[in-house]
């Protein structure tokens, strides 16, 4: 799929949009959902212009994954939820409900959190 410059995640890299930042890099930014779906509910985004992870594992550069990867791992930490746990989610295309066409990783916390189920 065409990357839609006109997304919602891509008009917040803008800065034409305002989110609530939880967390930024050179290569990623982070922040909360707008309609969280537990206490902790987290979007992590690559800054590039990716829809999907193949997308990205096709042309996102070693920096810019591995930014992402760490992003988690810090934005977990940052909220204080690794001892609990959470959940980190990433829908990717039709079949998986994905709504913004623009890469990013859920990450819930704050409660028990159900069985995954497909
Ligand atoms: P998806 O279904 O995996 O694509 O998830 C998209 C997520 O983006 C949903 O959980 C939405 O609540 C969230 N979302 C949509 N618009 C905004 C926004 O402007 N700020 C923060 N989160 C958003």
């Amino acid at each position: 799929m065409a990357y839609d410059p006109d997304n919602i995640f891509a008009k917040i890299l803008r800065g034409e949009i305002p989110c609530s930042k939880v967390y930024e890099d050179e290569h990623t930014l982070a922040f909360h959902d707008i309609n969280p779906q537990a206490p902790t509910h987290i979007l992590v985004i690559p800054k590039g212009a990716y829809v999907s992870w193949t997308d990205f594992s096709d042309t996102a550069s070693d920096a810019e994954i591995a930014a992402l990867v760490r992003a988690v791992g810090t934005v977990a930490k940052q909220a204080g939820v690794t001892e609990d746990g959470y959940r980190t989610l990433s829908n990717t295309g039709p079949d998986a409900n994905q709504e913004v066409p623009h890469l990013h990783i859920h990450v819930f916390a704050g409660r028990k959190l159900g069985r995954m189920v497909p």
